[in-house]
């Protein structure tokens, strides 16, 4: 059966990098004999321009009639005076909502050849190969009630999960550690927040059913250091929205470069794929945008929504033989650059190519 992808490559770098992944796509799919039924759609600053809103309803509903959404990236500085609820990032949260995705995959690894660029010292971050499973949903970013009331000077927010919540997230990092090392570090504020407990809890039960996973917890704030001190030490690390999002960020040091990082958002009705970048309207039009983040991404496509996690591997080691061959694009190519050969987005995705 034909997998149908959609794919929204938004503004900025966005067209640049998503054009080599779904090339990369089409070559995967080529070689192995399945149909790749691709869609293209409009989504953020372009759309505004063009359908008067940053998430048209023939986005969302071919969105949610794919197997898949892959997209590229969205904003840019002429749409920054728009009021936050039209702009072009508010069309991605609509889409991101509508998916229902409640689970952020975010990988976090160190490629031997790309430590230097990373400020942690080499022999901290050489090998380091974390996934952060995050809750995407609940938590402080969603839970009522929630109010700044100016009149009285006070504000709160609400850190709330139900158990059935944390049950589905953490089912899916419990799988995911199957598939890799067999780690999960589960983490939480459980010394303080009545809702870690809970979360504390409700993962050890869920670990009974993976004798074969080792479960550790950590507290957020030793996890915070730890992650910058040891990252080889975790596998699947599994947190809710707050902390995830904070830890994954400081992670981001591990890889040295925005522009390599993938990330997944599973568990929804559809799957929705994107690099961590922005549109990156500094470096926009100029051939100058890695596209290696958009097409580890595709290989993320192929892993969690295709099936075809042999496809995804070649993927992946076609990027670090391309690195391991001296070849970058100009935001990789820190230090003593006669050591490289620093391709334009659409030569390095050509490599790939050539690599896969
Ligand atoms: P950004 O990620 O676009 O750029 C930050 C820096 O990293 C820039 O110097 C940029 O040139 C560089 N960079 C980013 N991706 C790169 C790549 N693939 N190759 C080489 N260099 C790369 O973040 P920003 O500058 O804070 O935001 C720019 C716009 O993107 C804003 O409108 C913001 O709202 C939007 N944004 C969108 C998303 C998304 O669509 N998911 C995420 C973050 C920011």
């Amino acid at each position: 059966m034909a997998f149908r992808l959609l794919v929204t490559a938004g503004d900025g770098i966005g067209p640049e990098v998503t054009r080599e992944a779904v090339a990369v796509l089409h070559q995967v799919f080529e070689r192995s004999g399945r149909s790749l039924d691709l869609q293209e759609k409009r989504i953020g600053g372009i759309a505004i321009d063009t359908d008067g809103t940053p998430l048209p309803q023939e986005t969302l509903d071919a969105a949610l009639s794919a197997d898949a959404v892959l997209l590229g990236a969205v904003g840019g500085t002429q749409w920054n005076a728009l009021p936050p609820n039209t702009r072009p990032e508010a069309g991605l949260l609509q889409l991101r909502a509508a998916l229902g995705g409640f689970a952020n995959l975010r990988p976090a690894f160190s490629i031997a050849e790309l430590a230097s660029n990373s400020p942690l010292k080499l022999d901290v971050v050489s090998g380091a190969d974390i996934l952060f499973v995050r809750e995407l949903l609940g938590g402080l970013y969603f839970g009522a009630p929630r109010e700044w009331n100016r009149a009285t000077g006070e504000a709160w927010n609400t850190m709330r999960y139900t158990r059935e919540e944390i049950v589905r997230v953490a089912r899916i990092a419990f799988d995911l550690a199957r598939k890799r090392r067999r780690k999960l570090t589960s983490v939480d504020k459980a010394n303080v927040l009545e809702v870690s407990q809970l979360w504390r809890a409700t993962v050890t039960e869920v670990a009974a059913d993976y004798p074969d996973v080792t479960l550790e917890h950590q507290l957020v704030d030793s996890m915070a250091m730890l992650i910058m001190t040891s990252p080889r030490n975790y596998d699947v690390v599994l947190t809710e929205n707050l902390f995830g999002d904070i830890l994954s960020d400081e992670s981001a040091v591990i890889t040295g470069s925005l522009g390599m990082l993938p990330s997944a958002t599973i568990g929804g009705k559809v799957n929705l794929y994107e690099p961590i970048h922005g549109s990156a309207p500094d470096i926009a039009g100029k051939g100058l945008a890695n596209p290696l983040g958009a097409i580890l991404t595709a290989a993320l496509v192929l892993r969690h929504s295709a099936g075809m996690d042999a496809e995804a591997v070649a993927i992946e080691s076609a990027v670090r033989k391309a690195l391991e061959q001296g070849f970058r694009t100009a935001d990789l190519a820190r230090g003593n650059t006669t050591d490289f050969t620093v391709l334009s987005t659409t030569a390095m995705g050509q490599k790939i190519r050539e690599l896969l």
